[in-house]
Order: structure tokens, then sequence, then C-alpha cells
């Protein structure tokens, strides 16, 4: 899961990690009220308007904007609030801003980039600094990945105060700085492994002309099969950022994820999933989506995944590929019928079902009255979903 970048500066500030602190608001009217807040809270006479969407490279899309004084900052929020942000990380649709923070301005003298995350070809996390820091980190992974010094953590050990302090040492910090930087880094690590983190990201970390080590930007993202641990974080999802039909399959249990082709596939199982996506690229085809149903698929399953994959208006053709394994075949037989009868579906339907009863489910799809392509192997059933999206 993710978080906006006001949410996440709130728990680095919980923890004792310096901020650039601001005002959040979804609203214009809200406006002058937050810059003067961020006045009289943070003594700040020049301002920073920063969009708040889950995705990276605002500041090069537009979405990150200096002001010199509250007018100009006032101006500023009125063309980023609701405004469609394009970045790298966006898509070329963008995304709407629908949230605004006000923030204080720093002086800056350098900026430096920090990230833990779980490194699997170790099985270790690992911290990552570099003193390329800013909003050019990505050409810096990939021309000069030297720059980017890590220390790996040994489980069971946490990050070892010579390791932190390496980390200062290798952004070229001296004297009380350093002293700042091993103590922050001591405690995103603790926030990174109490909150059940995935990633944690500041990019920038700032030096700043005052002499003080500052979190500029913070990104986190949470394992997602930890969320039950930390209900305070689930609170802070935001709906409004993620894909409209993964939500809603979400709610009926269902693991779909959008994609760009014409054939809707309903399967069981992700490696099933996965290979029913291989195949019909292998006969031509193109999948509009990945869906695994799960192991326990029933009548209602079918019925709301036929739902999930007829929102998308790309779909051209159906397959469903059903292993009866502890489900059985004969109850998705009946159900894609009812389903069928129901949904009234004017797409074409290919049904492959095998394993438990899968003799009669082919019986009861034959003697049924609805129009189903039924096929006798993967392979089959690939062959004909790609003809029938064709039409
Ligand atoms: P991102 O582009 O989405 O990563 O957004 P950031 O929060 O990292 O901001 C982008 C850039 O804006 C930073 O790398 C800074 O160069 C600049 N910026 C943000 N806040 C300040 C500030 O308080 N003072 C100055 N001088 N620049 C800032
Ligand atoms: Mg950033």
């Amino acid at each position: 899961m993710k978080i906006h970048e006001y949410q996440a500066k709130k728990l680095l500030k919980s923890y004792g990690i310096p901020i650039q602190d601001g005002v959040t608001i979804n609203d214009l009217a809200q406006a002058e009220a937050a810059i003067d807040q961020v006045s009289k809270d943070f003594g700040a006479e020049q301002y920073i308007i920063k969009a708040q969407v889950h995705a990276g490279g605002r500041g090069k899309g537009g979405g990150v904007k200096f002001s010199p004084d509250k007018a100009s900052a006032l101006e500023h929020i009125k063309s980023i609030l609701g405004m469609t942000l394009v970045t790298h990380q966006t898509g070329p649709e963008g995304r709407r801003v629908r949230k605004v923070m006000v923030a204080e301005a720093l002086d800056i003298k350098q900026e430096f980039y920090v990230a833990i995350t779980l490194d699997r070809s170790t099985g270790r996390n690992v911290f990552m600094v570099s003193s390329e820091g800013g909003m050019e980190i990505e050409e810096v992974a990939k021309t000069s990945p030297e720059k980017i010094v890590k220390e790996s953590i040994l489980p069971g050990m946490g990050l070892r105060t010579f390791q932190a302090r390496n980390l200062a040492l290798a952004l070229g910090l001296d004297g009380a700085a350093i002293r700042q930087a091993t103590g922050l880094f001591q405690k995103l690590y603790k926030l990174y492994r109490e909150m059940d983190g995935s990633i944690v990201e500041i990019n920038p970390l700032v030096l700043t002309e005052q002499g003080n080590i500052i979190a500029l930007d913070a990104k986190i993202n949470f394992d997602d099969n930890a969320l039950y641990l930390h209900p305070d974080v689930a609170e802070m999802r935001d709906l409004d950022e993620e894909d409209p039909t993964e939500v809603e399959a979400g709610k009926y249990d269902l693991n779909y994820i959008k994609l760009e082709g014409t054939i809707g596939c309903m399967v069981n199982g992700a490696g099933l999933a996965m290979s029913t996506m291989d195949i019909i690229k292998q006969v031509g085809g193109s999948p509009a989506n990945f869906l695994d149903v799960g192991g326990g698929a029933n009548v209602e399953t079918v019925k709301n995944g036929f739902r999930i994959i007829l929102s998308d208006e790309n779909v051209k053709a159906v397959l469903i590929n059903i292993f009866g394994g502890i489900v059985r075949c004969d109850r998705i037989a009946n159900g894609i019928i009812e389903a069928v009868k129901e949904l009234d579906l004017d797409v074409p339907v290919v049904v492959r079902l095998e394993g438990t009863n899968a003799v009669v489910a082919k019986e009861i799809l034959a003697n049924s009255d609805v129009s189903i392509i039924s096929a006798d192997s993967f392979k089959d059933a690939a062959n004909k979903v790609v003809e029938a999206a064709r039409g």
C-alpha cells in the first residue's frame, strides 16, 4: 500500500525525524488559512506548493512550485489543485491532484538520496544513500551506480551504529551533520521495521544552509500482508489514487490487475492465471487482465468476476480457465450458466474446465441453452478465444 508524502512525513515526524513541514488541503477555500498557518507554525516567509499524488517525479512534471511570498503561494495552489499532473510514473493520462501540501521553503545547500528496501538477492534489508540526490536519481542509478552506497543489514542485528556512520560519511558530511544523519538513519530504519515498510525513501534528504539535515520529501510503501497489524496505517489508504476496477475487485476478494489487451481471463490460481496469459500471447492474442478468482470459486465469484471483466470495454471475448481441485467443475459450470443468463453477456465465452467432475461439467454446459464455446485443452481454449476475439 502507498501513502502520500504528507502522510509519510507525519510518520517520520512521529519517529523524531526532522521534516520540511506544512499543511495539507483539498479545497481552494482553505488556501489562505493554510498559508497563514504555515507562516505561524513554522515561521515560513517563503513556501513550496506540492501536489499530493501517489507518483514520483512531481517536481519535473510541474507539481512542486517555489513561492517567494503569500500571493505567489496562492497562485500556485490555484494552478496545482485540480490539475492533471503527468510524470514519468503516472503514464500519459496523468493523475488528478486532489490534495496540495503548503510547505515551508528551506534553503538547500545539498540534496541527498536515502532509501531502505528488501534486497531479494541477499534476502536482507539494504540501506542505500547517494550524495547525488534530488530529481535525477534515476539517471544516477543508470549511468553511475557506484555513486549509490549500500549497507546490507544482518537480520536480527538491525542497522549498526558504524553502518549508519559509514552512510553519513559517504554523503561527505562533517561535524554535527554526521551526528544528525547517523541518528536520522537509525530512526528511519526503526520506522521501516516497526511499520512493516516495503520501501522507505527520502529523496531528497537535504543539508540546509543553516547546517541541518532535513527530510524534504518522503515516500513509504507498506507490506500489504502486514497491514492488519497497523490499522492506523491502513486508514491512510487513499482509494482515489487506485484503479477503480481493482478497488472494486478487492471488495470481492478477487485478485485483478487491468491490462491493455482484448481477452478477459477468469482463472483460479495465480500460477494458472500467469500461464493463461502466456499461452494467449503465444497464440497471437493479448490478455485484457490478470484475474485470479482464488481457490474457493463459486457462483458468486464467477458472477463478480464477469462483472469486473466486462466493465473493461476493450474486452472482446472471455476465457474461463478453471482447474477443479478443491472447487468442483460442475459447480463452476452451473455458476457460469447462471452468470451468463443474469448478466446478459454479449461477448463470446470460451470455457475450459479440468479436474474434479470435469466430465459432468462439460455435459452441463453442452446441455444448457446458453451459448458457450467449450474447449478440450488449454491450447485449444487459447486458440478458440483468440479467434472469438477477432470476431
Ligand atoms: P518529487 O519531484 O515528486 O520527488 O518532489 P520533491 O518533494 O522531491 O521535490 C522536488 C524538488 O523540489 C526537490 O528536489 C527540490 O529541488 C525542490 N524543492 C522542494 N522543496 C524545496 C524547498 O523547500 N526549497 C528549495 N529550494 N527547493 C525545494
Ligand atoms: Mg522527491
